[in-house]
């Protein structure tokens, strides 16, 4: 049977872009079908604007601590002009990646695109169905809002970055990544922050020794934060947004912002046409090839709730196209992922936590806490965290978390030798870098404690 194409994407995000690329490279014919911006999340409301907004908002930490050095600052902020600055820079981005893609012959189709079949999708302004030998769904999220009277009220990441202007004070939910993130970006361009979470303390998942040194940054940073508490109803008030939570206060924000995860953008894709399978809050059930219940459908990144991380999706994209149009099967490996959050402080973190690692077996513990540097000659007491989780016997490195500046670029690399599986041995025999603080790392003596049957000693 012929097609119109080899292969029709729906979604022109990171996994999506990836695969259609790599796919078009290996001689196969190509469509990308996308409704709103080349890039998805990641380049146009995700990773690369919220990065450009963190280091916006960490002039902040550095002009407070400028003085130490010998520098007066006399400093003010421009909404607008960061605002204008990211969109340049997103533009240009998303003018590369549709290079990108044109380059090896891919057609970008712009259109909102829904599946009608196993090897079809109809354009719904186009009014018109194209075929294909294989559909790659790549979808991604989009921000979850709680079903809250006045939840329409709220903003999400995707208006935040656009605001008309900075609002004087917002109030955040949610505990995870995008709601610190968030929180430390408003607080350090001066807006009066309050985080509010329903557990008891941030990033639930994480290390505990990231977490609280996380919350004490933000407590630090003049975040206020609101435990054990959600937001209940949402109602207009002048200007403001007036929240009621769930211990039944009320007061009011200049902005409320939502960020209680994201869900897989499945809604009116048509998948149930085609018999895709699809599991709770419509994540696509696929193996560890991307292959969804239907042969000739795949689905890669967001869509698919493996891991919520541009890289990962990127990766999927590409072992997709090696897979079925470069015969080389490959699958991506989702146990070793080393990921970042970029609030201030930072965390970088890869592999097990110490609760994890301890109910895994008999660990070893190495932890450093110090002041950076840079903080030394300020009155600035934050101290920074490096953490190296190790099995009792051989040594291996299981986990490593690190709580401060640059620990994004530090578990970067610290990655590599986790997925080689290093051992404490190995980190020793590595020769310090000085003045650093990765060098804490390699030059840890004796475990800070132990773990034997599950229990600290
Ligand atoms: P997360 O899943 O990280 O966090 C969601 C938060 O919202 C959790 O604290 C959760 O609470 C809370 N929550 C969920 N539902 C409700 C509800 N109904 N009412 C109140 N609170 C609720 O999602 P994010 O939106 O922060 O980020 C989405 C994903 O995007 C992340 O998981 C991550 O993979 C990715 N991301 C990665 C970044 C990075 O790499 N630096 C940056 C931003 C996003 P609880 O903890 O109790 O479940």
């Amino acid at each position: 049977m012929s097609y119109d194409y080899d292969l029709l994407v729906i979604g022109a995000g990171s996994g999506g872009v990836r695969a259609a690329r790599m796919a078009a490279t290996y001689g196969a014919k190509v469509a990308v079908i996308e409704e709103f911006r080349v890039g998805g999340t990641c380049v146009i409301r995700g990773c690369v604007p919220k990065k450009l907004y963190v280091y916006a908002s960490r002039f902040k930490d550095q002009f407070d601590i400028a003085s130490s050095f010998g520098w007066q600052v006399d400093a003010s902020f421009d909404w607008p002009a960061l605002v204008a600055a990211k969109e340049r820079e997103i533009t240009r981005l998303e003018h590369a990646y549709t290079s990108n893609l044109e380059k090896p012959g891919v057609e970008i189709i712009r259109d909102r695109g829904v599946v009608t079949g196993t090897n079809s999708v109809r354009l719904v302004a186009g009014n018109r169905e194209l075929t294909a030998e294989r559909i790659l769904i790549a979808t991604g999220a989009r921000p979850f809002i709680p079903e809250i009277p006045g939840a329409e009220l709220a903003i999400t990441s995707n208006e935040a970055f656009d605001l008309p202007a900075l609002p004087r004070s917002i109030l955040i939910e949610g505990g995870g990544y995008v709601a610190v993130e968030f929180a430390t970006i408003f607080a350090g361009l001066g807006v009066d922050t309050t985080l509010i979470y329903r557990g008891d303390c941030v990033l639930r998942g994480f290390d505990e020794d990231m977490r609280r040194g996380l919350e004490a940054g933000l407590i630090d940073r003049g975040i206020r934060l609101i435990y054990q508490t959600s937001i209940t109803a949402l109602s207009e008030a002048g200007d403001d947004v007036r929240a009621t939570f769930s211990d039944g206060v009320s007061a009011p924000y200049g902005a409320v912002m939502f960020a209680t995860g994201r869900r897989p953008n499945v809604d009116g894709l048509g998948l149930e046409s085609a018999g895709v399978k699809v599991n709770d809050f419509g994540v696509i059930a696929v193996d560890k090839f991307s292959q969804t219940s239907v042969p000739s459908i795949y689905a890669v990144g967001d869509v698919t709730g493996r891991a919520q991380l541009t890289p990962v999706a990127i990766r999927e994209g590409w072992y997709f196209a090696e897979t079925v149009y470069n015969n080389n099967p490959l699958w991506v490996d989702h146990s070793l992922i080393p990921t970042a959050v970029f609030a201030e402080p930072e965390i970088g973190t890869v592999g097990l936590t110490e609760h994890e690692a301890a109910t895994h077996g008999d660990i070893d513990v190495y932890v450093a806490r110090f002041r950076p540097m840079q903080n030394t000659l300020s009155t600035r007491t934050e101290r920074m965290v490096l953490k190296l989780i190790t099995e009792k016997d051989g040594g291996k490195v299981l986990g490593v978390h690190i709580l401060g500046p640059s620990a994004a670029e530090m578990i970067q690399i610290v990655a590599i030798a986790v997925g080689m599986s290093a051992t404490k041995a190995d980190f020793d025999r590595t020769i310090a870098l000085h003045p650093s603080a990765a060098e804490e790392l390699v030059t840890f003596k004796s475990p800070s404690y132990i773990y034997r049957n599950g229990h600290k000693v």
